[in-house]
C-alpha cells in the first residue's frame, strides 16, 4: 500500500518483542486508540465530492426531479458505488496532453480553474496555433498536461491530492466503498441578493425557492443587522451545496472515510491482543455526512513538529511512535507556502497591554480579568511577544522589556 512499508517492517520487528516482554507499555499503546487522533478520520482518507461538481448532471448521475437542475431547483441525488467511484478517481490528462475544455469537464470543473492551475506551476500549458483548424485566438488553441500526477477532483488545494508522503493509494479509495452502496442526498442551490457582486448569466425568477440568502464581498458593517431583502428582491445563483444527511446544514463537500488500511503486521497484533469489537470501534460511520458530523481531521501539515508522529501514529494504530520509526530519505517535507512570513509592522494594543500587565507580574488569569479576555488569549499575545522581542521564556521576555527605554510599566488601573 504505502512506500513507507520497509521503514515501517524494520521499526515494528525491533518494537514487538519490547511490547511482548511488557504488558504494561503494551496496555498503553492499546489505549491510543481511544485518543481523538484516532477516533477521527484523517482527511486524506475521506472520499469527498464536490456540491459543485459539474459531473453532477441527470446525464450522469440519477437525480429526482431529473429537470430540477436545469431550473435551479433543490432536488435529491442517488449516490451508488459506481456514481461515487466514477466521480472521485484520479483524472490524469493522458499521453502527449489534452484539450484545455476537455480536461477541465473531465475534472468537473470550467476551464479557468484549470488555467489558475496552469498558472500556477501544477500542469504543463501549451498553446498550439491552427490546431485541427481552429481559430487562434488568444496565442493558440491551450492544451494541458499533468506530467503523469492525477489530480483528485475532491480535493480543494487545486485538486493536487493529498501530501506526497501517502503515496498513490489514494487512487483507489473509491474502491473500498461496498458495491451495493447507496445513498440519497439532497442538494439545495444558494442565491444572494446582490446581483451586482455576480457575473453569473443566470438571475433566478422564483426567489421563493431559494435558501439561506448569503452575502459575500460585503464590508463588515457595525450596529444591528439590516433585515433580509424580501422576497421580491432580485437573487442571483451562487453555486449548489450538500444538505448534510446527519445535522441538515448546507455544505460544500460530503465526505464518506473509509476506516485506515493497516499493514498486516499490525492487524494480526491487534487481532491477538483486542476483542473484535474493540478493533471495529473506531470504523467511521460508512456514510456521506458533512466535516463536522464524521469529526474529520484536517490533512497533514509538515509545519507541524508532530508531523511524522502523526504519520506513523496512523499507520500502527498507535503502537508505534514517530521517534521509533527512522524518516526515508524519499520523503521531503512540502511547503504548504513557500512565500516567509512577514512581520507585520501595525501596532498591536491589546498585546502592549498584556506585556504591561505581565511586567507587574500578574498570572495569565489575574491577566484575562482585567482587560476581560480568556486566558489561552493571553497566552497567544505572551507567545507573539516572546516572538517580536526574539526570547524565549517569560521571565526573559519581562527583563527585555524592562530594558526598553520605549516600554514603561503603567500603574495598575483599579
Ligand atoms: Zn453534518
Amino acid at each position: 500500500m504505502l512506500d513507507l512499508k520497509d521503514t515501517f517492517l524494520t521499526a515494528w520487528s525491533r518494537i514487538k518483542p519490547l511490547l511482548d516482554a511488557n504488558p504494561d507499555e503494551r496496555l498503553r499503546r492499546l489505549a491510543r486508540r481511544h485518543t481523538a487522533r484516532l477516533q477521527r478520520p484523517p482527511r486524506e482518507w475521506c472520499i469527498a465530492l464536490r456540491a459543485n461538481d459539474l459531473r453532477l448532471t441527470p446525464l450522469h448521475v440519477p437525480m429526482v426531479p431529473d429537470r430540477a437542475p436545469a431550473r435551479l431547483l433543490p432536488h435529491k441525488v442517488h449516490l451508488t458505488a459506481p456514481v461515487v467511484r466514477a466521480l472521485t478517481h484520479p483524472i490524469d490528462s493522458g499521453l502527449p496532453r489534452a484539450a484545455l475544455k476537455d480536461f477541465a469537464k473531465s475534472l468537473g470543473v470550467k476551464p479557468a480553474v484549470v488555467l489558475a492551475q496552469a498558472r500556477a506551476g501544477q500542469l504543463e500549458l501549451t498553446r498550439i496555433k491552427g490546431l485541427e483548424h481552429k481559430s487562434d485566438r488568444w496565442g493558440g488553441i491551450p492544451l494541458v498536461s499533468t506530467a503523469r500526477k492525477p489530480l483528485a477532483p475532491g480535493f480543494l488545494n487545486r485538486h493536487r491530492g493529498p501530501d506526497p508522503v501517502w503515496g498513490t493509494w489514494w487512487h483507489d479509495l473509491a474502491q473500498t466503498i461496498p458495491a451495493d452502496f447507496e445513498q440519497v442526498i439532497d442538494r439545495v442551490p444558494i442565491a444572494h441578493a446582490d446581483v451586482t457582486a455576480s457575473h453569473l448569466p443566470i438571475a433566478h425568477t422564483d426567489p421563493t425557492v431559494l435558501c439561506n440568502p448569503i452575502t459575500f464581498g460585503q464590508p463588515a458593517r457595525r450596529g444591528p443587522r439590516p433585515p433580509a431583502p424580501g422576497p421580491d428582491h432580485p437573487r442571483r445563483f451562487w453555486g449548489w451545496r450538500w444538505l448534510c444527511p446527519a445535522c441538515h446544514q448546507t455544505c460544500r463537500l460530503l465526505f464518506y472515510p473509509p476506516p485506515v488500511p493497516l499493514p498486516q503486521c499490525i492487524t494480526q497484533y491487534l487481532k491477538r491482543h483486542l476483542a473484535r469489537d474493540d478493533r471495529d470501534a473506531n470504523d467511521p460511520a460508512p456514510t456521506f455526512a458533512c466535516v463536522k458530523c464524521h469529526r474529520v481531521r484536517g490533512g497533514l501539515s509538515w509545519g507541524s513538529k508532530d508531523a511524522w508522529n502523526h504519520i506513523v501514529t496512523l499507520l500502527s494504530a498507535g503502537l508505534l511512535f514517530g521517534h521509533e520509526v527512522e524518516i526515508p530519505a524519499f520523503v521531503r517535507r512540502h511547503r504548504k507556502f513557500s512565500a516567509p512570513k512577514r512581520p507585520q509592522n501595525r501596532p498591536s494594543p491589546k498585546r502592549h497591554q498584556v506585556e504591561q500587565l505581565l511586567l507587574q507580574n500578574l498570572t495569565y488569569p489575574q491577566i484575562a480579568k482585567e482587560l476581560a479576555i480568556s486566558e489561552k488569549t493571553v497566552a497567544y499575545h505572551t507567545l507573539a511577544a516572546r516572538k517580536a522581542h526574539h526570547v524565549q521564556t517569560n521571565d526573559e521576555l519581562k527583563q527585555r522589556l524592562r530594558t526598553t527605554n520605549t516600554l514603561t510599566a503603567r500603574p495598575r488601573s483599579a
